[in-house]
């Protein structure tokens, strides 16, 4: 848990405020405390990394503040514990207060937690759960550019597990309210943490079943069924999103040949 950073400390550090992070020349800072100026702040392991230490410090450097996602083409180990380091820190400074009795909080000794000594009400990150599903029709994969994101890339369906549903019921739901089609054979691929803000991306494969494709446009700009040999902008490598695309378009290539 947190302690005093000593001149000598080392390894990877994450100063964080505001779920942005110092990136001092577009990177993590790397090596001792002191080449950094971090000697005497509050800080605490939040993992490691190559037999190094990851260390959060919960401060705001002013200049050169970033996003994780600068560090998405990163190893993903790196990615991900940045993105834990980022989400900790905002956990932190969105619980300094009890929301059953008011009173003022502090963090655990011993775990991920903000405590109220007052009414033991205990806090601990909140984790939003959401599914990502690739549709496979034949030979083609259903990509949507989704109107949030502004740019050209056409990318797999997703959304947020509503409460009380199970994820195939999500899976099910955002198909249908996205795209107005249903889908069959949905099965689990991967999972991968996403800190914007603190999403768990859990990843699915599907079959188109049935029904005509008409968009959601809220959530949607277009939508389309793309050949696997003739796809649109992708997201970037290193995406859950991705994988799940070049794992549809394997599956098409295979049965085609
Ligand atoms: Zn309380």
């Amino acid at each position: 848990m947190e302690r005093q950073i000593k001149s000598v400390d080392v390894g990877w550090w994450i100063v964080s405020h505001e779920q942005k992070l110092w990136l001092p020349n577009g990177d993590l800072p790397h090596g001792t405390a002191a080449r950094f100026a971090l000697t005497g702040l509050a800080g605490a392991p939040v993992g490691e990394w190559q037999g190094e230490t990851v260390w959060l410090i919960r401060k705001n450097c002013s200049e050169n503040m970033g996003s994780v996602r600068q560090l998405i083409d990163h190893d993903a180990g790196l990615f991900q514990l940045a993105g834990r380091g980022v989400q900790l820190a905002e956990f932190i400074r969105s619980h300094r207060f009890c929301g059953y009795c008011g009173h003022e909080m502090h963090l655990s000794k011993t775990e991920n937690a903000c405590l109220c000594s007052h009414c033991r009400q205990r806090y601990y990150p909140q984790i939003a759960p959401c599914i990502i599903v690739a549709i496979r029709h034949g030979d083609k994969i259903l990509l949507a550019q989704h109107a949030r994101h502004r740019n050209s890339i056409y990318t797999v369906l997703a959304g947020f597990v509503e409460v009380g549903e199970t994820l195939e019921q999500t899976v099910a739901r955002e198909v249908m309210e996205e795209s107005s089609i249903t889908v069959k054979n949905v099965r689990y691929v991967t999972s991968q943490p996403w800190p914007f803000p603190h999403s768990l991306m859990m990843a699915f494969m599907a079959d188109y079943d049935g029904g005509d494709l008409r968009i959601d446009n809220h959530e949607l700009i277009d939508a389309a069924w793309f050949r696997y040999d003739a796809l649109p902008l992708l997201p970037p490598p290193g995406t859950v999103a991705r994988r799940l695309i070049e794992d549809t378009v394997a599956l098409c290539r295979a049965e085609e040949e």
